[in-house]
């Protein structure tokens, strides 16, 4: 095979949706895995808005996701790189009127000069008249002469769809026919001289020796239009892969509305870009080794084939990217993980500079079982930074007024004992309250559930022991005494 040359070619509008980021993570996952080249062109023609700023919002995006480029256009400070540009559409614009021209004398494409009216009444027509072929104009077989009594009446340059038929060849579809007659004669070039994105995307493509078009599947009806294109302009055709779209919960295309449709949203909400681009590439890819779900980004450029490619569409599941993502979490080191934590924990109200590296080291590495996502960080370990000023109702009145009488007596052994020990570390502190069980015959939670209201506030977190390690001695103490205190009262 040639060299693999693949791209991604977003319209830039805003932000990096979540749709755009698969098909981006498949051609650059392929790319990776192959050698192959990955291109980012930016589709700016028909752009909602072409600023640089929306161009910008959407390559955060994949910075995020790590998906890098190796040729496209310049980005904050980095020059547009590589041998084929330029890589914004909207800078192409003389390539592709070349293209309709070199059509137009070729004779495969021609001027049609009819009017909206005109053009309406013959559609009116053919759908009165149930016509089984597609729109031909009249303007097709006019002659030259015909065509320079318009003088300079504007027009729109339409392809002439050749006969026959056209087969998509699709790695993912499969090979998809259809007739040519079905196919309109479709504008090319707008009256204005603007090319059309069909003839835009294929020279581009084309021009930029694109093996492998990689796109979703809203496309694949564009297919045989773009073939034909290709064949007119002497070029040669790449291979297909048509891959579904992603949908919502709920089955129905990722609205741009959603919160998560923006790939950012998802490093707001805490995620780890790594679990991101795993779930995202098990939208639609198989992993050869049955069940495996959980990759990281290597293993994945590893085991990511395109033969493994699917067809059905897949759902978005939000349990399992959460899942995912604690999985990945888990992977992180706890110095890794600390530096990750720390701006989500300033952020939630949490000052972390008045504790030393090791301390946040230490939160980290107790709290890494328990996180879902960065954000979790809060409420798993906000105690540790603010006063307890409440008890957890529910866990409060089972754990604490139930048998007020009871609690005051264990938290008050577990304080006497706390106060006597020398030296504070969650082996000994546990040993104790194990001690404590064992003397009184009463069950461990009876110790374990009160102790963990009195120094959190909550009836979960991190485990009792190390929290209370690293609470410390004398804010422990004390907030038993506040425990108690609100037990004498409330009790
Ligand atoms: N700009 C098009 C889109 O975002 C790209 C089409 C293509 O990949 O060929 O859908």
């Amino acid at each position: 095979m040639s060299k693999i040359r693949v791209r991604i070619a977003p319209s830039p509008s805003g932000f990096l949706h979540i749709g755009t980021a698969k098909m981006a993570l498949f051609n650059w996952l392929f790319a990776r895995k192959t050698g192959g080249t990955f291109v980012l062109r930016l589709e700016d023609t028909d752009a909602e808005r072409s600023d640089d700023e929306y161009v910008q919002a959407m390559c955060e995006g994949f910075q995020w996701l790590g998906i890098d480029w190796d040729e496209g256009p310049a980005f904050g400070d980095e020059p547009e790189k590589g041998a084929f540009g330029p890589y914004k559409q909207s800078e192409r614009r003389d390539i592709h009127v070349a293209a309709a021209q070199k059509l137009l004398d070729e004779g495969k494409a021609y001027k049609c000069f009819l009017t909206k009216d005109e053009l309406s009444d013959i559609r009116d027509t053919m759908r009165e008249e149930k016509a089984s072929t597609s729109f031909r104009s009249p303007w097709r077989d006019k002659t030259a002469d015909d065509v320079a009594a318009q003088g300079d009446a504007s027009y729109v340059v339409r392809f002439k769809v050749p006969e026959g038929s056209t087969t998509v060849h699709d790695l993912v579809q499969g090979d998809v026919i259809t007739r040519n007659d079905q196919t309109e004669d479709f504008v090319i070039q707008k009256p204005n001289g603007d090319p059309i994105f069909h003839l835009a995307v294929v020279v581009d493509d084309a021009t930029m020796e694109i093996s492998h078009v990689v796109r979703g599947d809203d496309h694949l009806t564009n297919a045989a239009r773009h073939i034909m294109l290709f064949e007119a302009l002497g070029y040669p055709v790449p291979q297909f892969a048509h891959l579904p779209m992603v949908l919502d919960e709920g089955g129905k295309k990722f609205s741009k509305r959603l919160h998560g449709a923006n790939v950012l949203d998802w490093r707001t909400d805490g995620y780890l870009p790594e679990a991101l681009i795993n779930y995202v590439a098990l939208l639609g890819w198989t992993p050869e080794e049955e069940n495996r779900e959980l990759f990281t980004r290597e293993e994945l450029i590893e085991a990511f084939t395109i033969e493994r490619w699917g067809k059905s569409a897949a759902r978005f599941d939000l349990k399992k990217v959460q899942w995912l993502n604690g999985q990945h979490l888990r992977m992180l080191s706890p110095a890794e993980l600390r530096d990750l934590i720390v701006p989500v924990l300033n952020e939630g109200g949490c000052d972390t500079s008045i504790k030393s590296e090791a301390w946040l080291t230490e939160l980290a590495s107790i709290t890494q079982e328990k996180l879902s996502t960065l954000n979790d960080i809060v409420a798993q370990s906000d105690f540790f930074f603010k006063d307890v000023t409440e008890y957890d109702e529910k866990a409060a009145s089972k754990h604490l007024l139930k048998d007020a009488g009871g609690a005051i007596e264990r938290l008050g052994m577990v304080a006497t004992a706390f106060r006597n020990v020398a030296d504070w570390n969650h082996e000994a502190l546990h040993e104790i309250v194990a001690g404590l069980v064992e003397s009184t015959g009463a069950g461990f939670g009876r110790f374990a559930n009160p102790l963990r209201l009195a120094l959190t506030g909550k009836s979960a977190g991190p485990g009792m022991f190390e929290l209370t390690e690293l609470l410390g001695k004398e804010l422990s103490l004390e907030r038993i005494d506040q425990a108690l205190q609100y037990l004498k009262t409330h009790g």
